[in-house]
């Protein structure tokens, strides 16, 4: 099972390796840069290639790397859009020198200039960002439609995707709690929900999972991640999920609300029961 959770790599990412062994995990997530925006740290050589040493050993599964909340490609503002374009092009360079790192971000928020502009303004800077050659899978993630998010629906990230030229290494990151969130019952009807998913975006498409309850109910619109267990979705779903066939060879990052040992516990209970 490919498991994980979200780490610092404050003390680089070697560290960040070792941290989730101990965790029980062979996977995890880290933000690019600052959460809130600014620069990012430069990549240290010595550090990765370490990194990929344990990797190997450890057989890790895909490392998710997590863009900048702040980067938003479909402002209202056009130095906003062009600041987010020059952060995409940035962290899809940075991330292709780290071992099987996809790059996950938010798609962005259109500012009630409607999703139809949303989505263009989108297209247009992954079809700039994708022209600059490297091999870096880049996932959009699903949202659970809060404000004027796009990706709410499996119809606007397919047709995001559509519109990207050179489309091959796009794909998309499901969140169980945006999912729950945005109208998708994940809980009574994930066979439905994945059919639904291939049929508009195609389940080839689908490269991560970040596995988290959540605080707020079905179809809310509402972004409250929770603990494993302790939210609306429940265990039963999660670990239908972690076990379903069309998903379990996915890695799974956690992104739930808590301190190192309690990912520690989260893991262990994830794993024990998935059957695989
Ligand atoms: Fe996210
Ligand atoms: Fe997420
Ligand atoms: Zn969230």
């Amino acid at each position: 099972m490919n498991i994980g959770c979200h780490l610092s790599i404050a003390n680089g990412f070697y560290k960040a390796g070792l941290q989730i062994l101990e965790l029980g995990g062979n996977t995890f997530q880290f933000f690019t840069r600052n959460p809130r925006g600014g620069k990012a740290k430069a990549i240290d050589e010595k550090d990765i290639k370490k990194l990929i040493e344990l990797m190997n050993e450890y057989s890790f599964g895909k490392l998710f790397a997590h863009g900048s909340y702040t980067m938003n490609l479909c402002s209202n503002k056009e130095e906003i859009r062009t600041y987010a374009r020059d952060l995409l092009i940035d962290d899809i360079k940075r991330v292709s020198v780290i071992p099987k790192a996809l790059y996950v971000f938010h798609p962005g928020s259109h500012v009630k200039q409607g999703a139809d502009v949303g989505i263009t303004y989108i297209i247009d800077a992954l079809n700039e960002a994708i022209d600059h050659d490297n091999t870096v899978e880049i996932c959009l993630e699903g949202m659970s439609g809060k404000g004027t998010e796009i990706g709410r629906t499996f119809e606007e990230l397919s047709r995001i995707i559509e519109g990207v030229t050179h489309n091959e290494r796009l794909g998309v990151c499901i969140d169980t709690c945006h999912l729950y969130s945005a109208g998708y019952d994940i809980v009574n009807d994930l066979d439905g929900v994945l059919n639904e998913f291939d049929r508009i975006i195609g389940l080839g498409r689908l490269k991560a999972v970040h596995l988290n309850d959540s605080k707020m109910p079905f179809a809310s619109n509402k972004d409250r991640h929770e603990k494993i267990g302790e939210g609306t979705l429940g265990l039963e779903a999660l670990i239908n999920i972690v076990n379903h066939p069309k998903l379990k060879h996915l890695s799974f990052n956690l992104e739930t609300p808590n301190e190192l040992e309690g990912y520690k516990k989260e893991i262990l209970l994830l794993k024990q029961n998935y059957i695989g």
